[in-house]
């Protein structure tokens, strides 16, 4: 027998519709190239992203087709992606910082029809605009008075193009399946994988993320995200913020700077902010620097990669501050696990306490997570058996945009397999002890270890390359090269070093190299990066 509830489709204007009636005097204050602090309310907001819809409907675009932003966090770029997905439209954002030739990758593979640009991007779209033909046009995310002298070909001005919009514009009303955003992952190996996510894993995943133990958001609450809206959805913020109805402050092109977010956070009396570690790492030296407290500040929420021992007692006992670390990925919507204090260990002593927050947290209620062995037997939550991560639940991929099953991460009862090695404790803590995929996280994008190695075993004096990642104090990881020389060879590690330069992105270069007279191998000839990892567990990186 079904129940006899009302079937409505989980959509995302649902919540601009809700945000809107509730909280509609909340304050949405962004950092913007054009406008150092500029401030609306929620109702502003939403309405503009209503018209910003209509707008787009003008243009001719039709339902599902995709729409690509490539801008910062700010006031725009969130009615951006109201109005795209509330229109029925795939709002697709696009990380900046990918190489030009992932860049057009994506944007060919995403078929964008428009590209919505903050100006500042609008060289690298220049230099980009021959291999991306099928983009139909760019609308430019600022005031008439601000726009650039460009050689894009049909060029909107964001201000101009919402003016033209109705206001009237009403939401439209369609299956909560239909895809919502889309957003590319360059954290597996090849090409970067697009992960569609859907009007309802966005919603489901929203009251997810507003939870006690999760985010904990309220309408008392001000979060500044720092993380990226062009990175999986930002967290999912620009759904839970409004759903809660809290203050919002985008700190706009101004990210990863100590100042400018504690300025933020200071005099618009931010609770909550959330960013990668290397974000935090930068707060707390601006703070140590500069002699300024976080007085304001409840809850840091920390992800995307390890957040470091040390940074969670500074923010703890400095500041008073709550690291809140996370765990999830861009498949994942992102959230898996956070880690927050559970009933029944609040007796534990405040240094057991700091070595229970080190962990990358608990399960969330929505995705379910298991270990298992080399050959897939599930391994037990003792703490100390270590095995691949799996995880399923409704805000889960269940394959990549136009791969059809051929992203080889799913297994054959429905799990994904997400690429990281973890322990999970008797009370469901998870901590992740390694890493499959053969990538490198550094500051929180990703660097392809495998393209790395290609690269230098092009040099004569290289006979055979690993590349592994390893702590580092400001980025997280970065890359170390092991080389075996080649028979007779004479080269330095500067040597290779510099081979790199104009081949790779400057950023992705390793930061030393080491010599060694063997890698070791699997039985199958692959490189064995855990033990290699394992290895050098106790190198550091020179200053
Ligand atoms: P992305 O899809 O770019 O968000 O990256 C997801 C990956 O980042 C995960 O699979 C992990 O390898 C890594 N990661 C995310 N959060 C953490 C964390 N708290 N601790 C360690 N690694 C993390």
């Amino acid at each position: 027998m079904l129940g006899l509830m009302m079937d409505m489709p989980l959509l995302i204007s649902s919540i601009a519709t809700h945000a809107e009636k509730f909280h509609g005097g909340q304050e949405i204050v962004s950092v913007t190239a054009d406008n150092p602090r500029h401030r609306y309310t929620y109702q502003e907001c939403f309405g503009r992203a209503r018209q910003l819809a209509g707008a787009l409907e003008n243009l001719g675009l039709d339902p599902g087709d995709r729409v690509a932003t490539l801008c910062w966090n700010d006031y725009r770029h969130l009615e951006a992606y109201y109005g795209v997905s509330g229109a029925g439209l795939v709002c697709h954002t696009i990380n900046p910082r990918l190489f030009p030739e992932q860049l057009v990758f994506i944007i060919n593979h995403a078929e964008d029809r428009w590209i919505m640009t903050d100006v500042m991007f609008v060289p690298l779209l220049e230099s980009l605009a021959d291999k991306i033909r099928g983009v139909e046009g760019f609308i430019i995310m600022t005031d008439e008075a601000h726009m650039p002298k460009t050689s894009l070909r049909n060029i909107v001005c964001y201000e101009t193009l919402l003016a033209a919009g109705s206001g009237d514009y009403a939401w439209p009303t369609f299956d909560e399946r239909t895809a919502s955003a889309l957003c590319y992952t360059s954290g597996t190996t090849g090409n970067p994988k697009g992960v569609l996510y859907d009007h309802r894993s966005s919603l489901l995943h929203a009251y997810a993320a507003v939870a006690p133990d999760v985010f904990g958001l309220s309408s008392r609450d001000c979060v500044l995200p720092v993380v990226p809206l062009f990175h999986v959805s930002s967290w999912g913020t620009p759904y839970s913020m409004p759903m809660a109805g809290c203050k919002i402050v985008y700190p706009g092109p101004k990210m990863g700077d100590g100042q400018t977010l504690y300025e933020l956070m200071d005099t618009e009396n931010v609770t909550a902010s959330l960013g990668v570690p290397t974000v935090w790492l930068a707060l707390l030296k601006y703070c140590r620097e500069s002699g300024k407290r976080l007085d304001k500040m409840q809850r840091a929420v920390s992800g995307g990669a390890a957040a470091p021992r040390s940074m969670i007692k500074e923010f703890r006992d400095v500041h008073g501050v709550e690291v809140r670390q996370g765990w999830g990925m861009t498949e994942m919507s992102p959230l898996g696990v956070t880690n927050t204090m559970k009933a029944g260990l609040e007796h534990l002593s405040d240094d057991e306490k700091l070595d229970l927050s080190v962990k990358a947290g608990r399960g969330i209620f929505g995705c379910e997570m298991r270990i298992v062995s080399d050959v897939g037997q599930e391994l037990p939550w003792d703490g100390q058996a270590y095995g691949a991560l799996q995880v399923r639940g409704p805000w889960v991929c269940s394959d990549y945009f136009k791969l059809n099953g051929s992203g080889g991460a799913h297994t054959d009862d429905g799990w994904f397999d997400t690429g990281d090695v973890a322990t999970i404790d008797a009370e469901g803590f998870m901590a992740i002890t390694d890493r499959t995929k053969d990538v490198i996280k550094s500051g929180g994008e990703w660097i392809s270890s495998i393209e790395l190695e290609n690269t230098v075993m092009a040099h004569p004096g290289v006979a055979e390359a690993a590349v592994i990642g390893l702590p580092h104090p400001k980025w997280t990881e970065r890359p170390l090269l092991v080389v075996v020389k080649a028979d007779g060879a004479e080269v330095s590690g500067k040597e290779l070093l510099e081979f790199y330069v104009g081949k790779v992105a400057t950023w992705c270069i390793p930061n030393d190299v080491v010599f060694v007279d063997e890698i070791p191998h699997t039985a199958t000839g692959k490189i064995k990066k855990i033990e290699l990892r394992r290895q050098f567990a106790d190198y550091q990186f020179p200053a």
